[in-house]
């Protein structure tokens, strides 16, 4: 795969893929869980997390990894990460923690559209062709 040409990454990062007994590379959930988050924050990040959209479908359900409830089958992605649609239930649930980085990512994120212009003009124009 080649350089973009400005030099930035532009892959999306993942995040809230957990390990297995058989492949222990990616963390695992219950190293993550901060039992005095901030409830509002929790379902805060939470609530963003359920509004990605979706990337992706598998065919089996995932099942939550500390409590064995079943936790979705899609990924989702803003795109500039992606997870997997049952992280909102860990962050929710079980206060697993996501990076600070991440959750600066969704502030700017969500500021930015906040502070959207809204043009009209595009949509005059081309209503009436269609
Ligand atoms: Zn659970």
């Amino acid at each position: 795969m080649s350089e973009p040409r400005d030099g930035a990454d532009h892959r999306v990062r993942i995040l809230g893929f957990w390990g297995t007994p058989e492949n222990r590379a990616l963390p695992d959930p219950a190293d993550l869980v901060d039992a005095a988050w901030d409830e509002s924050e929790r379902h805060w990040v939470a609530d963003y997390l359920d509004h990605g959209q979706v990337a992706g479908s598998w065919m089996g359900v995932s099942r939550c990894r500390l409590c064995a409830l079943p936790n979705g089958y899609r990924d989702l992605t803003d795109g500039s990460f992606l997870w997997p649609e049952g992280l909102a239930h860990y962050v929710r649930d079980h206060g697993v923690r996501l990076p600070a980085e991440f959750v600066d990512h969704m502030e700017q994120r969500l500021r930015a559209l906040d502070e959207l212009e809204t043009d009209g003009s595009w949509w005059l124009r081309n209503a009436a062709r269609t």
